[in-house]
């Protein structure tokens, strides 16, 4: 054996150790969100500080640094496989013994004193006490990016661990363009609804949603052997090991459409990871390409197919088997309900139209506190005048603005625009599968998934993080990621305009 071949051999022994070490960290984790008694959680956070730590130490070690120097020697030639597997890495790597130990422990104190500070803010719906907590991660967050590294924009620094080699600079044009559409086509669309209104949405009991949410993720080819569903007080996605791929969901009796699309979207996140070949697991390639490629996977199972005609079609008879509250339900009045466009305050509960209007309010505000052009305290002021000019209403309260959203409390700033780059990427990928698919339409009315599926895995699934995110949708759709697709999308669904 050749001393690059055992150096290899020996570096994936390394990285499939800190995989299995991992596993063990997603399982506490996901028992911690599902079911774990709330008094084991102080014992719960040390265990897995105590495991976070040993993965990173053992990942910053010398051993990763001297395997990946061996392999990126002059002359070294690897398959693409592996020098994609070493390349990744390396970018890992890289980032994570830039940061001194002391820096990321502090973020994580002080994130894990900001998480209840913010709760207890929200609750008693004032953001002054939660100042010198996000004051202080703000300052820690932009000391990671001057140490990391960019090129004039700290906000570089941070979207990177999310987007890889995406820019504020290529987004803000993006946004742009997005923006100027996206307004004016929101008047119309609520204009048009006010004349079709939807249902009122009968209360459906747990069991039943249950089974329902069982019925979609067979309908979707989620391979029962490889994975389980449980509740959680937020829906997630987590992949536990091969072979082990859990999905969340939460029950409302009230509205059963909170489940129901919960259960395609984190089925999305699921099935992405599932299509990840057996070659790349266990290495730091057997992961989605970014955050918004993730996404992408979700809000394409949720929503262009999950919300579209031809799909609620075919589930209206057994959505009514399961659920005979909604027996005199017609597909229209499915599609209606599913579909509802209106001015909200809350990211979380906004249709597919609205939905990037609240992502771009947080990038504008983001950016500017990232490069100091925006104090903390004036937050909640402007906020509320973004709010105004977005999405034309005005929050009552900092529970209803700014409080709203955990992210910061975690310190994760520059993870809001992969949401929208998702939806994004889920409509150009839509576009370059009708083309291979023309009768895409017809396969959701007979609630035939596979071939949709089938085509994901190929041009998204099996490349795992192997492509750089612009790379894998210039691939996938032949042309790089912008905005016309999701408009044109938007104005094809709830305008009846012909698609271009
Ligand atoms: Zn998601």
């Amino acid at each position: 054996m050749t001393t690059i071949t055992a150096t290899l051999q020996q570096f994936k022994q390394h990285l499939a150790d800190l995989a299995r070490l991992s596993q063990a960290a997603a399982l506490l984790n996901w028992d911690l969100e599902t079911g774990m008694p709330r008094k084991g959680a102080a014992a719960r956070a040390e265990a897995l500080g105590l495991l976070s730590g040993e993965i990173f130490t053992r990942f910053v070690s010398p051993q990763t640094a001297e395997a990946l120097a061996a392999l990126t020697a002059p002359g070294v030639t690897l398959d693409a496989t592996d020098a994609a597997l070493v390349r990744v890495t390396r970018r890992d790597y890289d980032k994570s013994q830039a940061i001194p130990p002391a820096l990321v422990r502090e973020i994580a104190t002080v994130a894990g004193q900001a998480q209840p500070a913010w709760e207890q803010a929200r609750h008693d719906n004032t953001f002054a006490p939660f100042v010198p907590y996000l004051t202080r991660l703000l300052a820690l967050k932009c000391e990671v990016a001057d140490i990391v590294g960019h090129r004039g924009n700290r906000y570089d620094a941070l979207l990177d661990d999310y987007e890889p080699g995406l820019t504020a600079a290529a987004l803000i044009p993006l946004i742009a363009d997005l923006r100027r559409e996206l307004v004016p086509l929101v008047d119309a669309i609520i204009d048009r609804q006010q004349s079709q209104p939807a249902p009122a949405v009968p209360a459906v009991p747990v069991e039943a949603q249950r089974a329902l949410a069982l019925a979609l993720l067979d309908l979707l080819h989620f391979d029962s052997d490889a994975g389980r569903l449980d509740a959680s007080a937020h829906p997630f996605s987590i992949t536990i090991a091969p072979g082990d791929h859990r999905v969340t969901t939460r029950f409302d009796v009230a509205d059963f459409r909170s489940s129901f699309f919960s259960v395609l979207h984190e089925c999305g996140h699921a099935l992405y990871e599932l299509g990840i070949p057996a070659a790349l697991q266990l290495t730091p390639l057997a992961d989605g390409a970014s955050m918004a490629i993730h996404e992408s996977q979700s809000r394409f199972w949720e929503n262009v197919v999950g919300r579209s005609r031809p799909f609620l079609a075919f589930v209206l008879p057994l959505l009514q088997r399961h659920c005979p509250a909604l027996a005199a339900w017609s597909a229209d009045d499915l599609f209606r309900s599913a579909n509802s466009v209106r001015r909200s305050l809350i990211r979380t509960e906004a249709d597919e139209v609205t939905y990037n209007l609240h992502v771009m309010l947080r990038f504008e505000l983001e950016n500017e506190l990232l490069g100091g052009r925006l104090a903390v305290t004036d937050l909640p002021a402007a906020w509320n005048d973004r709010c105004r000019a977005l999405l034309g209403c005005t929050p009552a309260s900092d529970r209803e603005g700014v409080l709203q959203d955990v992210h910061w409390a975690h310190g994760s700033f520059g993870y809001f625009p992969s949401y929208m780059l998702g939806n994004l990427y889920a409509a150009q990928l839509t576009d370059a599968l009708r083309r291979d698919l023309p009768d895409f339409d017809t396969l959701l009315a007979r609630g035939d998934t596979q071939a949709p599926l089938a085509w994901l895995r190929d041009r998204v699934h099996r490349h795992g993080r192997m492509l750089e995110p612009h790379e894998l949708m210039l691939r996938a759709t032949g042309s790089a990621p912008d905005s016309r697709h999701f408009l044109a999308y938007l104005r094809s669904k709830f305008l009846g305009d012909a698609r271009s």
